[in-house]
């Protein structure tokens, strides 16, 4: 390829038309939408298409002067993420018929996609999403080489594995689609104001204020949905949203004669192994690399962003692209026979995840996000689905925590999420293996026992920004991570942890719950209309759940009852913005009731294990008999002169104690404990371990096992709904639901050794594992791992209760590979009538 040939970009000069705003600003409106890119244009459309017709769109430019614009327009709906999945699948079914639903015909090419496999690994993730894709109707089909070239027939495939063809893959002119939202929108009756930028709002009784300079309109909702502006408006609300500018480059080819002669345009390649996608244009080739490296623009004051950039570029920069744009004529050498035309550099916006944020504005009320969309195109149509969706029924009908904007919490600074972002960016198609978490960002919250830990050989991870120790390996060589979606080298260490917690005692921080310490008259009845199930009697601690008025999962909580009206409520780590909102939310405005968020200011360790009780006794200068006070109940006593709070509960599944104190006492008080552990054997266990104990007690996992895609009866957790209490939330659906009986059900499965490999289900987040009934697919695995103490594989997992009810076969699709798996009826694998518990 020449590249000399490449044109130097300039700024397209800014649409003529006058830059007085289209149309009066109306007074009011139900919802204001700020920004008219495709995001902000599908929720309006939604919204209207929801009968929620009364909303305004208000646009600083022209409709798709932001990021929208200059985007290449590819949709795929290839993604490991189950929601994105979601959202990316309707969007696409939405673009094939939005043309003619609104009466605006647009360039839509489905051509399908292959993407490339250069290693078994990336087979495996092939098969695996394949597999997710067939529960919500998408097709995947895994190619040969033979069958790539065959449809591909410019393709290099001798060093491949194979490879993996999206039929409804393709690509669409992103300002026409913005176009026929807006139109669709209109024709409905909203309203979009355009050259109308939003300069300031406030909240002003109830409603929102919004200032332009052509004056201000009121509204009951607002959405931010303003690109890579987003940080800049939500400054307005007084919010630090997670975005930054990067910069994304592709370029186009002239004309191939090659091509000229077809008269079928090539499907979409993607080479994730080598980072780039390449389609035809026209007649010549669109080559988009996500490379190393990549530029941060306008992240501190030396590069401030402009006031205005609309139709703007970056000027070109293919130094970068050097070694993809060689990569990809080595694949493809027609590429290599033709000149470049044309260079698109353009601001796209990343979160730190690279995942959009979509849904409410953390801590600001009747505000929402859909911005920061690094994939907005194909996302817009199920974003904008998704958001009318919460806003008009106050619900969603899938979980959506992978976009919540709320998943980022009190860490996540400009530094932070410039780190994380060019980190995402340049593994835009790595595969995400289970249990390795990336580098950048790192140590954003630490307890004053890091150091300790450090030095006790821990490997770290991430939870919710705090470190905690993963696994303690035996010799630095180990500490490395495989690319591999079979089990880590740290397997047996971990299971020597976890035999280690059942044979002797073990310890480890758990610093980072999110606490609120809730205190009041009437805070016992406030809660308890808020719950589904019962509150624990003084000095007892249960769990409690939050359902939402379609009575779905949304929150567990351990609740400590301190005093008649006073509790302590202890949450997740990641759950903190959420539960915070969620609680706040239901907050009466005027009452005695006080919620204090203390999750700074306290430690947590938890001693576990058969001879936790002699170690509590001896670090706390009680009797054995006074330390070993009842399972679910909590004492306070002194460790090293401190205060603390013990509670007997143990997510590990032994007999044991977390320790709760101040964060500044947690050195002294676990220098005490080990002190008081040595000649018991007292030894440090991480996070895997845990989580492979908590697996073999059935004990469950927010956001994991515990999603709003299920009620709470789907879940599992009828146990925790009382139906004869006073009214709560969510109990008129959960009496529906449990007069006519639950579609699907929750089950705990064990899986057969594997015949292949030794990769175990995965479930959380990223992938999820596929049940299936006498080979009939049935539900999803929400949550597993390997069992060390019991050593079998488990996987809990929710599916159709009539596909149940007459299966013979149960397996579950690690990899492609199907496991046989068996119910385990009381659920519980380990020590099912809670003896080792109970102690
Ligand atoms: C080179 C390149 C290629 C890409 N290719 C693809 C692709 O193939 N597929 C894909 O899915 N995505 C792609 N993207 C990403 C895609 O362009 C973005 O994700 C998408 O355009 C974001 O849309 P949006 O509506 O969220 O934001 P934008 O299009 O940026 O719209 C935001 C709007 O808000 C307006 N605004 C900002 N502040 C205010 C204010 N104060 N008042 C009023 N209005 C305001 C702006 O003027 C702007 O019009 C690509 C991006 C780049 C850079």
């Amino acid at each position: 390829m020449n590249e000399s040939d490449a044109m130097t970009q300039t700024a397209l000069e800014p649409n003529d038309t006058a830059r007085q705003p289209t149309s009066a600003l109306p007074s009011t409106a139900r919802v204001v939408v700020i920004g008219g890119g495709a995001v902000g244009c599908s929720v309006l459309y939604h919204l209207a298409s929801m009968g929620w017709a009364d909303c305004v769109l208000l646009e600083k430019n022209e409709l798709t002067s932001g990021s929208t614009w200059h985007a290449a327009g590819n949709c795929p709906n290839f993604v490991g993420s189950w929601t994105m999945m979601k959202i990316q699948s309707y969007s696409t079914k939405l673009y094939r018929e939005l043309g003619a639903l609104v009466d605006y015909p647009m360039n839509y090419h489905v051509t399908g996609a292959i993407r490339l496999a250069h290693s078994r690994q990336r087979m495996e993730e092939f098969r695996h999403v394949e597999a997710m894709g067939r529960q919500m109707g998408v097709e995947f089909q895994e190619m040969s080489n033979r069958e790539m070239q065959d449809i591909y027939p410019f393709l290099e495939t001798h060093d491949l594995y194979g490879g993996q063809w999206d039929p409804l893959d393709g690509d669409i002119d992103p300002a026409q689609l913005t176009q026929a939202l807006a139109k669709g929108a209109r024709d409905l009756g909203a309203k979009i104001v355009r050259f109308c930028p939003v300069t300031a709002v406030e909240h002003v009784q109830d409603e929102w204020v919004i200032t332009t300079p052509n004056g201000t309109i009121r509204a009951e909702y607002v959405v931010n949905a303003a690109g890579y502006r987003a940080a800049e408006l939500g400054r307005m609300f007084g919010r630090d949203v997670p975005c930054v500018s990067l910069a994304h480059q592709y370029l186009i080819t002239e004309p191939i004669a090659e091509l000229t002669a077809r008269d079928t345009k090539l499907p979409l390649l993607r080479d994730p192994d080598s980072s780039y996608y390449l389609r035809q244009e026209k007649d010549g080739l669109l080559l988009g690399p996500y490379e190393k490296n990549c530029r941060a623009h306008w992240v501190d004051a030396s590069d401030p962003m402009p006031d205005d950039f609309s139709f703007q570029l970056y000027n070109d920069d293919l130094e970068r692209l050097e070694w993809y744009i060689e990569d990809a004529c080595a694949r493809v050498p027609l590429l290599g026979t033709a000149g470049i035309t044309r260079v698109v550099n353009g601001p796209i916006p990343y979160a730190p995840d690279g995942l959009p944020l979509i849904g409410p504005m953390p801590g600001v009320p009747n505000a929402f996000e859909a911005c920061v969309f690094t994939f907005g195109i194909v996302q817009a149509g199920g974003a904008g689905r998704l958001l009318a969706e919460m806003i008009v029924e106050g619900e969603t009908e899938s979980d959506s925590w992978a976009v919540d904007p709320r998943r980022f919490t009190d860490h996540v600074d400009q530094a932070y999420t410039t780190a994380k972002a060019i980190e995402t960016y340049s593994h835009e198609y790595a595969m995400h293996f289970p249990q390795i978490q990336w580098p950048a960002g790192r140590k954003a919250k630490l307890s004053p026992l890091y150091d300790r830990l450090a030095a006790a050989g821990a490997e770290f991870g991430s939870y919710g920004g705090w470190e905690r120790a993963d696994w303690f390996p035996k010799n630095d060589a180990d500490r490395r991570p495989a690319d591999s979606y079979d089990r880590q080298h740290w397997f047996n260490t971990v299971g020597e942890e976890c035999r280690h917690v059942a044979a002797h005692a073990g310890i480890l921080e758990l610093t980072g719950f999110s606490r609120f310490h809730l205190k009041g008259d009437g805070a016992a009845d406030w809660l308890a209309s808020l719950v589904t199930g019962n509150l624990p009697r003084v000095g007892r601690i249960g769990l409690v759940y939050f359902a939402s008025a379609k009575g779905k999962v949304l929150t567990e909580m351990s609740a400590t009852r301190l005093a008649e009206d006073e509790f302590l409520l202890i949450t997740g780590a990641g759950a903190y913005w959420h539960d915070r909102d969620l609680l706040n939310g239901y907050l009466p405005d005027t009452s005695d009731i006080t919620l204090t968020d203390t999750t700074r200011d306290y430690a947590t360790l938890l001693v576990t294990g058969p001879k936790s009780p002699a170690i509590i006794a001896a670090a706390s200068g009680l009797s054995t008999a006074q330390a070993d006070f009842p399972w679910l109940s909590h004492q306070s006593c002194q460790i090293a002169g401190c205060r603390v709070t013990a509670i007997r509960v143990s997510f590990a599944g032994e007999a044991g104690w977390e320790i709760h104190c101040d964060m500044a006492d947690v050195v002294a008080v676990y220098d005490a404990v080990m002190a008081a552990g040595a000649p018991h054997q007292l030894g440090h266990f991480g996070m895997l371990a845990l989580d492979s104990m908590r697996l073999e007690k059935g004990y469950r996992s927010w956001k994991s096992d515990l999603t709003s895609d299920y009620t709470m009866l789907e879940s599992g957790l009828g146990r925790w709904v009382k139906f004869d209490k006073d009214d709560f939330v969510g109990r008129a659906a959960l009496q529906a639901e449990h007069q006519a009986g639950s579609q699907r059900q929750f089950v705990t499965l064990t899986l057969d050794d594997p015949v292949d490999g030794n990769a175990d289900p995965f479930g959380e987040a990223v992938y999820l594992s596929v049940v299936q009934c006498d080979g009939v697919d049935a539900g999803l695995v929400v949550s597993s791992g390997y069992g060390h103490r019991v050593n079998k594989s488990i996987a809990m997992a929710v599916i159709d209760k009539d596909k149940l009810a007459s299966a013979n076969q149960i397996t579950v699709t690690v990899l492609g590979r199907p496991r046989a798996a068996h119910l385990v009826p009381t659920h519980v694998v380990y020590d099912p009538n809670n003896e080792k518990l109970r102690g």
